[in-house]
């Protein structure tokens, strides 16, 4: 079986990947470079709890078995592609001064005082009155990932071409085919996976939510946090790269078509947040400020399926796609071999 994928994000490179393990022939077209959209942008946080707590309970279900599948998933794309994505456990602390909000998340767990809070993370401003500990909470560095992904596909024996869009998918007696600027390229299926711009390749109900981040480094002699730590309006997540180490403070909510340009504000703003939560965070050096888009469907679940006959979307991740990507792989790989379905609340027809 022949398949092509438009777009070289997590979502695309994992379905790419699959697909070749199982046998079919695979090329991905991205009209950049691969994984330099939002699987680029993001924190990289598989955020069960504080994401989606309060969502329906099919994109909960989808969640737990993605977060299930994370491990082995690490595990065997570490073996396959040789690079290290940076799976850490490290848990997270959603701070508020809300403790009945608190008790009702309780579900995974644990409700901590103030001194519970600042035995987690000594660094926190005074003022913390209680928070909620999830010890299983999980991070990954997604820009690894994105690489790893990518090496994988390409060890695979998949087609990689960057730099081409996809422009029009037709469909003429019985023949599919993505055109490019620089050629046709006729498949057996087709998987629309281009983030946040899949909606320009027709009439696919996914739209950009722009996101801001800044990035602050530590001075030497201060550690970074352990855990994830929510609180204030922003999320603060500990990276540490090949031996850099960084705090990544976020993020900006913002519908602004495909605009991502960089705001003085927002940045002067999650730092002053980031700051409320650890005052020290006042002498740390601010080293980086980037956006993304994140690709978002009317109801703000993800759309997984057949769009029509033989062309399949796999988008509207939102804020979850790093976190969803294992299960994203599997069941897209499988629905396009034909093995298996999808559940329904994700159909990408459903809006009408
Ligand atoms: C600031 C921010 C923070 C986030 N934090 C988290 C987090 O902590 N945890 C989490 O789980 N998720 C997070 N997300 C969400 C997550 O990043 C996305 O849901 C996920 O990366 C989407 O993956 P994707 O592969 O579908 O899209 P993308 O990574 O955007 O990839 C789409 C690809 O398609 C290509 N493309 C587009 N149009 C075309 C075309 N016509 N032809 C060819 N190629 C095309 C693009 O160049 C791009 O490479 C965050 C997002 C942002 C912006």
């Amino acid at each position: 079986m022949k398949v092509v994928i438009i777009g070289a994000g997590v979502a695309g490179l994992g379905i790419g990947w699959r697909l070749l393990q199982a046998g079919a022939q695979v090329t991905i077209l991205d009209r950049g470079l691969p994984a330099q959209g939002a699987s680029w942008a993001a924190a990289g946080m598989l955020a069960l709890i504080a994401e989606l707590q309060e969502a329906p309970a099919a994109e909960r279900e989808l969640a737990l078995q993605s977060s299930d599948l994370w491990p082995g998933f690490a595990a065997e794309l570490e073996q396959a592609s040789g690079l290290g994505i940076g799976l850490v456990q490290g848990g997270a602390l959603l701070l508020s001064d809300d403790a009945a909000r608190l008790d009702a998340l309780d579900g995974r767990g644990q409700v901590v005082d103030a001194a519970g809070a600042q035995a987690l993370a000594p660094m926190l401003a005074a003022g913390v009155t209680c928070g909620l500990w999830v010890a299983d909470e999980a991070r990954v560095d997604n820009r690894a990932l994105g690489d790893a992904l990518t090496t994988a596909f390409l060890k695979a024996g998949g087609t990689l071409l960057t730099q081409e869009a996809a422009v029009t998918i037709e469909s003429h007696s019985g023949a599919t085919s993505v055109m490019t600027p620089y050629a046709r390229h006729y498949a057996d299926a087709v998987v629309i996976a281009a983030g946040a711009w899949s909606g320009l390749l027709g009439d696919i109900p996914i739209a950009p939510v722009k996101g801001e981040m800044i990035a602050l480094a530590p001075p030497d002699g201060e550690d970074l946090p352990g855990p994830v730590i929510w609180g204030n309006g922003v999320y603060l997540v500990p990276r540490e790269t090949d031996g850099e180490r960084r705090l990544l403070v976020g993020a900006s909510m913002e519908e602004k078509g495909f605009d991502t340009r960089l705001s003085p504000e927002v940045q002067d703003r999650l730092r002053a947040s980031a700051e409320a939560v650890i005052p020290t965070l006042k002498n740390w050096t601010l080293t980086d400020h980037w956006a993304g888009l994140r690709p978002k469907s009317p109801d703000g679940l993800p759309l997984l399926g057949v769009l029509r006959d033989n062309i399949f979307v796999a988008g509207g991740q939102f804020r979850n796609g790093i976190l969803l990507a294992p299960v994203i792989a599997d069941a897209m790989a499988g629905l396009v071999l034909g093995k298996n379905k999808i559940n329904p609340a994700f159909d990408p027809r459903r809006f009408g």
